[in-house]
C-alpha cells in the first residue's frame, strides 16, 4: 500500500509551504487508495514546543487531513535511534569528532572559501594530532558523531535510490560525506532519525521539498547499512513569495492561522499554492 508522510518540526507555525508539502503527500495517499500519515520531528529540544505541536495538530484538523494514524513523535523513540546508533558503531563506522564549527570551516575550507565548507567533509578525526584529541576527551569536550563515509559505502557497494521526477540516482559519497549521525548531548541527527522513522511506519513514497534532495543520499546508505526497506522519493517544489522568496517560519503573514484568520478558506490555500 502507498504511504505517504509530513514530518514537520514543531519550531513554529505552519505557513503556507507546510500546507503544500502536507497536501501533496496527503494527495497522493488519497488517489492511490494508501495512507497519509503524521510524524513530529522534535529531537532538537532547543527549538520545539510543546504549544507548536499542538499548534500543528490543529492546523492539520483545519486542512482536513489530520494523518490516518497518531502522529509519531521523535521524541518517543530515542532508544530506536540508539540502536541504530550502536549497530552501526558495531560495524566500526562511527568516530568522534572534537573539531568545533570554527575549526571545522578553518582546516576544511576550500582555497576559494565554499560556504558549505564544513558540511561534506571526511576524516575529520585526523585532523587533530592524537595527543590533542587525548585531551579533548579526556577534559570531556562536546564531540559530533560521525559516519565514516567512504568505508561506509565500501561496504554497501554501490547503490541507487529513485526520484519520480529526478530519475533514478547514483549514491556519491561527496553529497555525503562524514555526516553527523549524534553528538555527545544528542543521541540523534536528523538524518538517522528520519531513516529509522520512515521503515519503523512502512513509508513507501518520500515526499518533501526539493532543499532535501542530497539528504537521500544520506538516507539510502543509512538503509543500506542498517538493512531497511527502500522507499521511492518525489522531491517537490518549493513554495515562494512573489518575490521568489521561500516562506520561512519567521514570516508570521503566511502562516496558516493568519490566513485562517482573515476568512481564507482551506480551498483558498489550495489555489495560493497553486493545487
Ligand atoms: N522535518 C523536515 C522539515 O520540516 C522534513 C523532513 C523530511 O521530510 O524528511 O523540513
Amino acid at each position: 500500500m502507498l504511504t505517504t508522510r509530513f514530518a514537520p518540526s514543531p519550531t513554529g507555525r505552519l505557513h503556507l509551504g507546510h500546507a503544500y508539502a502536507a497536501w501533496f503527500a496527503a494527495d497522493l495517499a488519497a488517489t492511490n487508495a494508501g495512507r497519509f500519515l503524521v510524524r513530529l520531528e522534535d529531537i532538537d529540544q532547543q527549538r520545539c514546543r510543546p504549544a507548536f505541536a499542538a499548534a500543528i495538530d490543529e492546523d492539520l484538523a483545519w486542512l482536513g487531513i489530520p494523518g490516518d494514524e497518531p502522529v509519531r513523535r521523535q521524541s518517543d523513540h530515542y532508544a530506536d535511534y540508539a540502536t541504530a546508533l550502536a549497530r552501526l558503531t558495531s560495524m566500526g563506522l562511527i568516530y568522534r569528532c572534537y573539531l568545533t564549527r570554527r575549526r571545522l570551516n578553518a582546516i576544511f575550507a576550500a582555497p576559494h572559501g565554499t560556504p558549505a565548507a564544513g558540511e561534506v567533509v571526511f576524516n575529520t578525526d585526523a585532523a587533530l594530532p592524537a595527543d590533542e584529541r587525548d585531551r579533548l576527551a579526556a577534559a570531556g569536550a562536546p564531540y559530533a558523531l560521525r559516519l565514516r563515509c567512504r568505508a561506509a559505502l565500501a561496504r554497501t557497494g554501490p547503490l541507487t535510490w529513485h526520484d519520480r521526477v529526478a530519475g533514478s540516482q547514483n549514491v556519491r559519497a561527496e553529497m555525503i560525506g562524514d555526516v553527523v549521525l549524534a553528538r555527545k548531548d544528542s543521541p540523534t541527527s536528523y538524518h538517522l532519525a528520519v531513516t529509522v522513522d520512515d521503515a519503523a511506519q512502512g513509508v513507501t513514497l518520500v515526499t518533501r521539498g526539493r532543499d532535501l534532495f542530497a539528504a537521500s543520499h544520506v538516507h539510502r546508505l543509512l538503509q543500506a547499512l542498517l538493512d531497511l526497506p527502500v522507499p521511492e522519493y518525489h522531491h517537490h517544489r518549493l513554495i515562494t513569495d512573489s518575490a521568489g522568496r521561500r516562506f520561512a517560519k519567521r514570516d508570521q503573514a503566511v502562516t496558516l492561522a493568519a490566513l485562517r484568520a482573515e476568512g481564507h478558506s482551506p480551498q483558498d490555500l489550495r489555489e495560493m499554492v497553486g493545487l
